[in-house]
């Protein structure tokens, strides 16, 4: 079954953001997240982007203030996306890292979003030990296999 909170509205999978992973995970992971943040492990939290509460570390993110103010649940939906300053600076980030939220954005709006969550799941996982991983380890944080190939 495809999780559908995991799909982000600025086009981004939540199951590889490291915020989610370290709640999910917990252990050496959440701690080390919470240090480089230098806030409490309790405050690094999020159920993702379709789950959203109030305790959430992405129930402030600017794009979804953006959304909310706009009314849309995605950022495909906006008419000004591709002069957006707030997703080209996310977009440039992540596509460092091997994630293209444009092109996510694309299969999200072209009703795809169960299917991309799907193959999402399977491409952010460690290929020594199968377990899920974020887009910003250079190792698996369960069995600490070097990530050194960023998967497309
Ligand atoms: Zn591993």
């Amino acid at each position: 079954m495809a999780d559908l909170s995991l799909v982000g509205r600025c086009g981004l999978y939540c199951g590889a953001c490291g915020i989610y992973r370290a709640y999910r995970d917990g252990g050496d992971y959440l701690k080390e997240v919470a240090e480089s943040f230098d806030c409490s492990p309790q405050l690094v939290r999020c159920e993702g982007c379709q789950e959203l509460t109030p305790e959430c570390w992405g129930h402030n993110c600017k794009i979804v203030n953006c959304l909310r103010g706009k009314g849309f649940s995605f950022c495909h939906e906006c008419s000004d996306l591709k002069s957006c300053p707030k997703h080209s600076k996310l977009h440039e980030g992540y596509e460092e890292l091997g994630v293209d939220i444009k092109g996510n954005l694309e299969r999200i709006k072209a009703g795809d979003a169960e299917g991309w969550v799907m193959e999402q799941e399977s491409k952010w996982r460690c290929k020594s030990c199968g377990k899920p991983i974020s887009c910003h380890m250079e190792e698996c944080h369960q069995c600490g296999a070097k990530l050194d190939i960023i998967p497309k």
